[in-house]
């Protein structure tokens, strides 16, 4: 194929999950659980509101300062399918999808932060079976399920060139989630003994059915006693607000310094 066609494609599969550094980057915050669905409850501690306060503080952040436009999937105690919150950030043309969660584990001493992307690796087994009660609220479980119908506007090229477009797009998307996922945990700055920001990779449906970048981010254990109580603190909540929000403006410097946007 002709590199300068090679080059054209490479662009179109980037400026779609990218549209362009001036504007302001869409971010779809996702408070996961709501309504009937709690989460984890431990130590009366409901993860549904966890999840929910620390996105309202986020948002607030984002809010403020003109690189950013966030958008919530709910912003009140309200049920939603995954189903529906990955309808909201693919309608909405999200350029980042952050989906906030809480954990919980069989041993009691296990804490920390942790943040997932997706990629094309088989999970392994402890990972899978978290991903399987993070998608309790969906009625398919097809785990490797990638979007891969989003390449909407390649309308009247052939499938050859489809098919390398989707690949492209699919790459470029694994590859800008792994480094939104390195971004958050570089910044993350909550507490110092909660320090293990593990990086993972995972099938939950709600980062999978979406079109753009994604990561979920369970942000502490409530299974953990002492966790818990930090996760209920608004200090703790304003804390690790505030670290995803440097997490984000670090991924957005990376993205502006890409040689891909040179294509735009
Ligand atoms: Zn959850």
């Amino acid at each position: 194929m002709p590199i300068l066609f090679v080059s054209l494609l490479i662009a179109f599969a980037c400026t779609s999950l990218w549209a362009s550094t001036s504007a302001p980057i869409q971010i779809i915050l996702d408070p996961g659980h709501g309504g009937s669905d709690q989460g984890a409850v431990y130590f009366g501690v409901k993860e549904s509101k966890i999840n929910l306060k620390v996105a309202l503080l986020l948002n607030e952040l984002l809010i403020s300062d003109k690189r950013f436009s966030p958008h919530l999937t709910r912003n009140k105690d309200v049920s939603l399918s995954l189903e529906e919150r990955a309808e909201i950030a693919n309608l909405k043309k999200g350029d980042i999808f952050l989906s906030l969660h809480a954990n919980a584990y069989e041993k009691d001493s296990t804490k920390g932060v942790e943040i997932y992307f997706q990629n094309q690796l088989p999970p392994d087994e402890e990972v899978l079976f978290l991903a399987s009660k993070e998608n309790e609220n969906t009625k398919k479980h097809n785990y490797l399920n990638w979007p891969l119908g989003f390449v909407n506007d390649a309308k009247g090229l052939n499938s050859e060139v489809t098919s390398i477009l989707q690949d492209l797009q699919l790459n470029s998307r694994i590859r800008y989630s792994s480094q939104l996922a390195e971004s958050l945990g570089e910044h993350w700055q909550v507490s110092k003994r909660s320090e293990r920001h593990l990086i993972k990779q995972a099938p939950f449906h709600v980062i999978s059915n979406v079109s753009m970048p994604a990561n979920l981010i369970e942000m502490g254990y409530l299974t953990n006693k002492s966790e818990a109580k930090n996760l209920k603190s608004k200090t703790y909540q304003k804390k690790i607000a505030n670290s995803l929000y440097l997490g984000l403006i670090n991924y957005k410097d990376y993205i502006d310094k890409s040689p891909l946007n040179d294509l735009d």
